[in-house]
């Protein structure tokens, strides 16, 4: 690797096998950067567990499926660092340092904690839904109990409304259980302190190699912020240690799931690298396109569909055409979707290839090699942060 390069770290959380998604929106861009700048590519394991620290039996799998793909596409391990997270315990403890910095309150307003925050609240207004249609429930079985009453049907009535009162008492322990673990915050106990501080395990990360350039999109422009004044107090309180990192803006081509959103492997929408060809076909058939185009004669608009999507990223020369003829009314969806087929199996077919060349063994080798290339930069990073901060 060429020193006297500016340093660029970015990293993915492992989630198993790449789609077209992160070709365009991540892979494609590394390929580039990894000739102009000196890269650090992160395989965020930590990071992956944030959200359901279950995931963790699928973390390794999910590595060895991910990196497959990165070598595929082209990352070379001799240009850029490819390295796993959970391999360099710095991380781990920069992110210690690094929390003394960050107030409360400036977590409780990163966006991507509010997205959650409100995620919950919401699926919480559906659990009260239930809660109603639950009270409907029991008010019903209270009326049976009367009718019991009335009817002196002493029994039946008491044997109801027994099981009614047992389900109250443990209605109300459940609740009480769950108003202690809150405390009365406004936070619900979903929210783990691991994934309230993933912000500044982030910065750790970027600034652990002394990242000076950051490729993100305009949306993550937040995230980046609260590295860089993590930054500046750092140097600010101790000694100038890290350089304040900058945004690489990017500009990405929009690529949906074939149902119409974004683009992923949540949604069982992707079409992923791996796919073999005729699972790339029987994808792109069954893909939405623009629902007012019923006939083929119908005007198209491709820019809310799918097929056109990935004929602009994968079919460049074409596309102006398909386009054109879309809105026209002058081709339809099945030779569109047809033509893509085609394309997309063409492209896909030597990424495929590669992939399948490495084994697993050779894979982890590769992450380790990385791995302990990055730890040794992140020694040297720790050294200095002890001796600015304790001298
Ligand atoms: S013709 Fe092609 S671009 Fe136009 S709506 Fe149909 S599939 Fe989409």
């Amino acid at each position: 690797m060429e020193k006297g390069k500016k340093v660029i770290l970015s990293g993915m959380r492992p989630t198993g096998r790449m789609h077209i998604g992160h070709l365009a929106g991540v892979l494609t861009n590394w390929v580039k950067l990894q000739d102009e700048y000196e890269c650090y590519y992160e395989i965020a394991d930590w990071h992956a567990l944030t959200d359901n620290p279950a995931k963790a039996r699928e973390v390794n799998t999910n590595v060895l499926g991910m990196v497959r793909d990165w070598l595929a596409v082209g990352i070379d391990p001799e240009k850029a660092t490819v390295f796993r997270q959970s391999y360099v315990p710095e991380h781990a403890e920069l992110h210690l340092a690094f929390s003394m910095l960050v107030s409360v309150p400036r977590l409780l307003r990163n966006p991507t904690f509010k997205e959650k925050l409100s995620e919950i609240r919401k699926r919480k207004g559906m659990t009260r839904m239930t809660l109603k249609v639950g009270r409907l429930q029991v008010e019903e079985e209270l009326e049976q109990a009367l009718r019991f009453l009335r009817e002196e049907e002493v029994v039946k009535a008491e044997r109801m409304l027994h099981s009614l009162i047992n389900r109250a008492k443990e209605e109300v322990m459940e609740r009480l259980a769950e108003d202690a673990s809150v405390e009365g915050s406004a936070i619900p106990p979903e929210i783990s302190y691991g994934l309230f501080g993933y912000p500044v395990l982030q910065a750790a990360d970027i600034l652990l190699y002394k990242g000076e350039i950051v490729p993100i999109g305009e949306d993550q422009l937040p995230h980046l912020e609260l590295t860089r004044e993590i930054a500046r107090d750092f140097n600010r309180i101790y000694a100038p240690v890290f350089p304040i990192p900058e945004p690489l803006l990017t500009e990405t081509p929009k690529i949906l799931g074939t149902d119409g959103r974004k683009m992923s492997k949540s949604y069982n929408n992707a079409i992923f690298l791996s796919d073999p060809p005729h699972v790339v076909e029987e994808k792109i058939k069954k893909s939405v396109t623009d629902p007012m185009k019923v006939r083929r004669n119908d005007p198209g608009r491709p820019e809310i569909c799918p097929i056109f999507h990935m004929h602009a990223f994968f079919n460049g020369d074409e596309a102006e055409g398909i386009e054109r003829e879309c809105r026209a009314g002058k081709l339809g969806c099945v030779a569109c979707k047809g033509r893509l087929v085609e394309v997309v199996t063409e492209k896909l077919a030597p990424i495929r290839e590669r992939a399948e060349g490495y084994t697993d063994g050779e894979v982890w080798e590769i992450v380790e090699e990385g791995s302990k290339r990055a730890k040794e930069v992140a020694e040297r990073t720790m050294a200095e942060v002890k001796e600015a901060v304790f001298g």
